[in-house]
């Protein structure tokens, strides 16, 4: 079974949220503070932690930058719904996804069960990602719709490639520069947004610009999950 420890210092949450994946088949430990949610992750070595962001003591971003010193163990962050800025604070610190406040117990449930497989995929990336009509092969760097074959600029290739492995998973921009090896900065974040402009417009055949590449309002972008 795997071990999920809960950093929420709203009991009630907490409760929630024990009952819903405990019936999933996982075990459940909680921490009511930031303090606390670090001790228990080290005694407890959970698979996965869930960490709200307003938490006494120490807040889920300081939580969060402790455990990635030295940790990749996937964290999924509790945000409010107003505050943007967190979730793009939290992915850039290393969280590996969000959910919003107030949120569903199935949807947190579905967050859970898909960082954890691409976590534990990580090993071995696939070499080739294939999504409704589109094929992206890694090792011979092909972009194939409906056959054909796409051709696309090495950092769109990039940046698609970084998506496209990580299905349903909310990047950044500063998270995608840093994936396709640039130093991330200001001014040349507003870059992506001009690439997977480009990529929508090779890789859509029809008038649905976000077929594959979806838009996180006040994030940043993530490759659709299913079609
Ligand atoms: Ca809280």
């Amino acid at each position: 079974m795997q071990k999920v420890l809960v950093i929420e210092d709203e009991g009630r949450i907490v409760r929630l949220i024990r009952d819903y994946l405990e019936k999933e088949g996982y075990i459940v430990v909680d921490a009511r503070d930031g303090e606390e949610g670090l001790a228990a992750f080290q005694r407890q070595d959970p698979e996965l932690i869930i960490l709200d962001l307003m938490l006494p003591r120490l807040d889920g971003f300081e939580v969060a930058r402790e455990i990635r010193k030295d940790s990749e163990v996937p964290i999924i962050m509790l945000t409010a719904k107003t505050e943007e800025i967190d979730r793009v604070t939290g992915l850039e610190i290393g969280a590996d996804d969000y959910v919003t406040k107030p949120f569903s117990l199935r949807e947190l449930a579905a967050r859970i069960k898909a960082v954890l497989r691409r976590t534990k995929g990580d090993v071995s990336k696939p070499e080739v990602i294939t999504q409704g009509d589109l094929t992206v092969s890694t090792s011979s760097h092909q972009v194939k719709l409906s056959g054909e074959e796409v051709d696309l600029t090495p950092t769109e290739f990039d940046l698609l490639a970084v998506m496209a492995a990580n299905p349903g998973r909310a990047f950044t921009r500063r998270n995608l520069l840093e994936e396709i090896g640039h130093f991330p900065g200001e001014r040349v974040e507003r870059i992506i947004d001009t690439h997977v402009k480009n990529l929508r417009k090779k890789l859509s055949k029809s008038e649905e610009p976000e077929e594959y590449i979806e838009t996180v309002h006040g994030v940043g972008y993530r490759f659709r999950e299913e079609l």
